[in-house]
C-alpha cells in the first residue's frame, strides 16, 4: 500500500514528488504516456525562475526528476489504464500491475492538439510551437503564423504581436470562435492579418531544421499557396488527460478537473495539479506551484487521518 501515488511526470507531478518525498511519504510517480510533459516538447525555456540564461525544457525535467529521486521518490514507467476512486484505498492499474494508495495526486496534464503533419512533428521546438508565451520571444523581428480561431489562438496572436513583425492567423472557417472582445482586439491590432477558410497542409523545411514557410489550402476554393514564416504556433485547443476519471471526478465540459480549496477534487484524498486542472495559465512555473500545493494538501490529508 502506497501513501501517495502521483500520476504524471511533468512539472506538476515532479514538483509534487519532490515535496511528497521530502515529507517522507515515499511517493510513487507513474510517469505516463507523455513522460516529462509539455516541457519535453520544447527547447529553450527562458521564463522559469532561477535560470538567467534559460534552460532546455528536457534538461529542466531531468533535473527535477533527479531531485525527486534523491529524496526517495520512486518512478514507474507506463500509463495508468484503470482507476477506482470509489473507496479507499484507491486502486490503479498500470499494465498488469495493481497499485493501492491512500492518496492520489493527478498531474496527467493536457495535451496540445496538433495538426497531425509529419513535418510539424519534426519541427516541434524548431519553429513549431504550442506555447506563444514560452517561445514568442525567439521570433522577434520576424513574421509568424498562428493556427486556430479560438481564444487561445487570439491570445497567442496578441502576445506574438509584441515580438513579431506580422502575425497571420490562419483559420479553417471564415469566422473566429474566440470571444467578441478578443476578436475586437485582434482586428484593432495592425500587426494581425487573417487568412480565412484555410488549412495548413505542410510545414517547411525540415532539411534546414527550421520553419521557413507553410503550405496553405483554401477549403472554399481549393487554391493552394505557400506563405513564408519563421514560426508556426499551433493553437487549436488542448485536451486534458482525464478520460479515466469520467464519472468519478468532477470536471468541466471540456474535461478539465475541477478543484476547490487549493488542489482538492470532489473525492477526499484525490488532488489535482498542473494543466489537468488549469486551462488558463498553463506555465511550467504555475504547474510546479500547484504540484507543490497538491503534495502539501495530500500530506495534510494523510496526517489528519492519524
Ligand atoms: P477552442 O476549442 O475554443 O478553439 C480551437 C480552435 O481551433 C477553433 O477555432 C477550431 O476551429 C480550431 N481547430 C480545431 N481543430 C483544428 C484543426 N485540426 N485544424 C485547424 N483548426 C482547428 O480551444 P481554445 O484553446 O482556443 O480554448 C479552449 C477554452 O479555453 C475555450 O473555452 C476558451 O474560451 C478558453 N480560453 C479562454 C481564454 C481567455 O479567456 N483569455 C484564453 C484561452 C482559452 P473551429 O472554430 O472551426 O472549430
Amino acid at each position: 500500500m502506497r501513501n501517495v501515488v502521483i500520476m504524471g511526470s511533468g512539472c506538476a507531478g515532479l514538483t509534487a514528488s519532490i515535496y511528497a518525498a521530502r515529507a517522507n511519504l515515499k511517493p510513487l510517480v507513474v510517469r505516463g504516456r507523455e513522460a516529462g510533459g509539455q516541457l519535453t516538447l520544447t527547447t529553450l525555456v527562458e521564463n522559469y525562475p532561477g535560470f538567467p540564461r534559460g534552460v532546455q525544457g528536457p534538461e529542466l525535467i531531468e533535473l527535477m526528476q533527479k531531485q525527486a529521486a534523491e529524496f526517495g521518490a520512486e518512478f514507474l514507467e507506463g500509463d495508468v489504464t484503470k482507476v477506482n476512486l470509489e473507496k479507499r484505498p484507491f486502486t490503479l492499474e498500470v499494465g498488469s500491475e495493481r497499485i493501492e494508495t491512500r492518496a492520489l495526486v493527478i498531474a496527467s496534464g493536457a495535451s496540445a492538439k496538433m495538426l497531425g503533419l509529419e513535418n510539424e512533428r519534426q519541427l516541434l521546438g524548431h519553429g513549431v510551437s504550442t506555447c506563444a508565451t514560452c517561445d514568442g520571444y525567439f521570433f522577434r523581428g520576424k513574421p509568424v503564423i498562428v493556427v486556430g480561431g479560438g481564444d487561445t489562438a487570439a491570445e497567442d496572436a496578441l502576445t506574438l504581436t509584441r515580438h513579431a513583425t506580422e502575425v497571420t492567423v490562419v483559420h479553417r472557417r471564415d469566422q473566429l470562435r474566440a470571444s467578441k472582445i478578443m476578436q475586437d482586439r485582434l482586428r484593432r491590432n495592425p500587426k494581425v492579418k487573417f487568412v480565412w477558410n484555410s488549412l495548413v497542409t505542410d510545414i517547411l523545411d525540415p532539411t534546414k531544421h527550421e520553419v521557413t514557410a507553410v503550405k496553405l489550402r483554401n477549403v472554399a476554393t481549393g487554391e493552394e499557396a505557400i506563405k513564408p514564416t519563421a514560426a508556426v504556433f499551433v493553437a487549436i485547443g488542448h485536451q486534458p488527460n482525464t478520460a479515466l476519471f469520467r464519472g468519478q471526478l468532477e470536471m468541466n465540459e471540456v474535461g478539465y478537473l475541477i478543484t476547490h480549496d487549493g488542489t482538492k477534487t470532489n473525492v477526499p484524498g484525490v488532488f489535482a495539479a498542473g494543466d489537468v486542472q488549469d486551462h488558463i495559465y498553463r506555465q511550467a512555473v504555475t504547474a510546479a506551484g500547484s504540484g507543490c500545493m497538491a503534495a502539501i494538501d495530500a500530506e495534510r490529508f494523510l496526517e489528519a487521518e492519524h
